[in-house]
């Protein structure tokens, strides 16, 4: 297990999935976590479920989306936590959209969520890093980030994007003891996941049949099985070790060879 006393990480869409694994394992291995949100119930239950392993956690709920948000949100946990040595742009949406039909309101909040958030979260906090010399950036990303994914455009537009982000951050900070990596999940079990694949106009545009359509997801894996979000936080975990300090600039996939096809 990694020691992580001392250090504080920012985790953006933790109170469920993929992201509250993230900060349970990063609770566990000692870190004091700034979490968000946009509801509150379930991210309070993700802050009291870390504060269980004796570290301290401040949850607020923020839209990464947001400008004003982002900012207001980093600023209480500063005061709250310290900031900070880890980030964790982890939270993302999904819509399914094609594109004749695809209204210019869910590209703008899939853009703004899922590229636009890790962006306004990493020009507050690689600074700070910089400072310190030491600094951990993972970005969630997706298989989608690499091969398209159909009725997803702006889902792969904005994981593609966040690849070339990662890539670009990666190069301004390689001289000040920081890593920023991304990573690439499959299909993992989680909401996201399972809302996309029962929701009946992603089935009628892909011709799957309702009852059918988790088992043809699963079963298109090599490993014919879903990823479990904390195979994604023990990931994360390895990247934010020391062990990590020379994979940077890199997307890494966790898919069980979704990649192959
Ligand atoms: P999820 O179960 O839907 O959880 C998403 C989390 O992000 C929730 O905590 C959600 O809470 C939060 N969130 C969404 N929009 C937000 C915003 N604007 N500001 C702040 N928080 C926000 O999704 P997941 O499967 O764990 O996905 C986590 C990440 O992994 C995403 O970036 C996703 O694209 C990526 N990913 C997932 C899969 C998969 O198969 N599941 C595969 C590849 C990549 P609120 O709704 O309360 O805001």
């Amino acid at each position: 297990m990694n020691d992580l006393k001392n250090k504080t990480a920012v985790v953006t869409g933790a109170s469920r999935g993929i992201g509250r694994a993230i900060a349970l394992k990063l609770a566990e291995s000692g870190a004091n976590l700034a979490i968000c949100a946009r509801s509150w119930q379930a991210l309070s239950d993700v802050k009291l479920e870390s504060e269980a392993f004796g570290i301290k956690c401040f949850a607020q709920v923020a839209d990464v989306s947001s400008e004003l948000a982002v900012a207001d949100f980093l600023e209480k946990a500063k005061a709250e936590v310290g900031l900070a040595d880890i980030l964790i742009n982890n939270a993302g949406i999904y819509v399914t959209e094609p594109i004749a039909e695809h209204p210019i309101t869910s590209w703008q909040a899939v853009i703004d969520t899922n590229l636009t958030g890790p962006f306004l979260m990493s020009r507050a906090l690689i600074p700070l890093m910089m400072k310190r010399n030491w600094g951990r950036i993972v970005n969630i990303s997706s298989i989608s980030g690499k091969v398209a994914e159909i009725y997803g455009s702006a889902y792969s537009a904005s994981k593609f994007g966040l690849i070339g982000l990662t890539q670009a951050l990666a190069l301004e900070t390689a001289k000040f003891g920081i890593t920023v990596n991304a990573i690439c999940p499959g299909w993992v079990a989680t909401d996201m996941t399972f809302n996309q694949l029962n929701d009946a106009e992603y089935q009628s545009l892909t011709d799957i049949n309702a009852s059918d359509s988790v088992d043809v997801a699963r079963l298109s894996v090599p490993q014919m099985r879903f990823i479990d979000p904390n195979e994604v936080a023990d990931l994360v975990l390895f990247l934010c070790s020391e062990k990590a300090k020379g994979i940077h600039g890199q997307a890494l996939n966790i898919c069980g060879g979704l990649s192959l096809h």
